[in-house]
């Protein structure tokens, strides 16, 4: 057929024998038939059903039985489509009159699909851009049981390093200022010592403070212990080691679908937390807490000048700055900081304390023996 009939309408023609992608053909409708260019083929509107079809669930799609062979036909596009529509008898085609309705339907939910997507996507940005605030939040909503939960397991692995003081004269010294530092405290607080000649605090969720024998050492006065306790009680009470944890855990549970142990990933957790790393903000607010925090509990918080001025010193010009001198570029900043706090925040009626340093270092000189005694037992053994 070479002169096309004067309505015809370009449609695709699918079915047995045809180009999996269809033909092209043109179709015209006369007399409750469907007349089809290719193979002349001559449909009753009675044998065709109407469905929609398409990737937008939008396309009108048109079928017919031969025998056994079906066919299927659709328009080629969009004016095609509008064209058909109009042609067609809507109440002689089953299926036709249902398609308009269905076509808003279906579009209805790849919209709301389309823009579902869209919206995730748009909190997953969100979330990505506001972290912080979110981690800040979740670590919010953990409640005491659950925090105590994580501290109680993070100390349980940190107790396998075996490294670990939980008496002596060392463990007393540190617990009396810390006690005084977090009397009528929401948390119950424990102290230890780690045997390690970094000179490093840390803290742990729920209220657990490690102090290290090196920060002992290098301590001269209890005000000085006292100023780096009240900042490592600030990452507490402020749920910032509770907050970094759970960023510890996003770590940790990859550890946990490749090795499957969760003995494995509390490890992973307690080892990241004696050199977790805080943001300038979270120390600038551990440090500025911390001093009111000193000043409250009538302690001279002159400590705090004290021992950043020592820490700069023995830290200068290296890399493995401690845990509460992480933001090392800022230490000046810090030292000017806490100099402005005692001069603006006087200390009226605060004695100093007392420590028996001599008693303390004796405590972990034995204890450094002993430790090394074991060692050298294993080896023997
Ligand atoms: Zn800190």
């Amino acid at each position: 057929m070479l002169n096309h009939h004067a309505d015809s309408i370009e449609v695709l023609l699918f079915g047995a024998g045809l180009p999996t992608a269809g033909i092209t053909t043109r179709c015209y409708v006369k007399s409750e038939f469907i007349h089809v260019d290719f193979q002349q083929l001559k449909v009753a509107f009675s044998n065709i059903k109407a469905t929609v079809g398409g990737f937008d669930h939008n396309q009108l799609q048109l079928h017919w039985q031969v025998g056994t062979q079906t066919y299927m036909l659709m328009p080629a596009n969009a004016a095609a489509e509008k064209a058909l529509h109009a042609t067609l008898p809507v109440s002689s085609i089953i299926g036709l009159k249902s398609w308009k309705t269905n076509t808003k339907a279906q579009s209805m939910v790849w919209n709301t699909i389309v823009y579902g997507a869209g919206l995730i996507a748009l909190l997953l940005v969100l979330f990505v851009w506001q972290y912080d605030n979110v981690m800040t939040w979740v670590a919010s909503k953990i409640s005491m049981e659950t925090e105590k939960k994580i501290g109680d397991s993070v100390l349980k692995s940190l107790k396998l390093q075996g490294n670990l003081l939980e008496k002596g004269a060392a463990v007393d010294a540190v617990k009396k200022v810390g006690n005084q530092l977090t009397q009528g405290s929401r948390y119950h607080y424990q102290w230890f010592v780690v045997q390690d000649d970094a000179i490093n605090a840390f803290a742990v969720p729920s209220g657990i403070i490690f102090i290290n024998s090196g920060l002992l050492k290098k301590a001269d006065s209890a005000n000085e212990l006292a100023a780096v306790l009240a900042h490592e009680v600030q990452h507490v009470e402020r749920r910032h080691a509770l907050k970094n944890m759970l960023n510890s855990a996003g770590v940790a549970s990859v550890v946990l679908m490749v090795l499957g142990d969760a003995n494995a990933v509390m490890l992973v957790i307690a080892q990241q937390v004696s050199t977790q790393y805080f943001s300038r903000q979270v120390e600038a607010e551990a440090d500025l807490k911390g001093a009111e925090l000193l000043n409250q509990k009538h302690i001279d918080a002159s400590g705090m000048v004290s021992f950043f001025k020592k820490m700069d010193a023995a830290y200068k010009n290296k890399d493995d700055t401690p845990e509460w001198l992480s933001s090392h570029p800022e230490t000046l900043a810090r030292i000017k900081f806490a100099e402005q706090f005692v001069k603006s925040h006087p200390c009226k009626g605060c004695a100093p304390l007392t420590w028996d340093k001599t008693a303390i270092l004796a405590d972990l000189n034995t204890e450094e023996k002993n430790g090394k005694n074991k060692t050298n037992k294993k080896l023997e053994d």
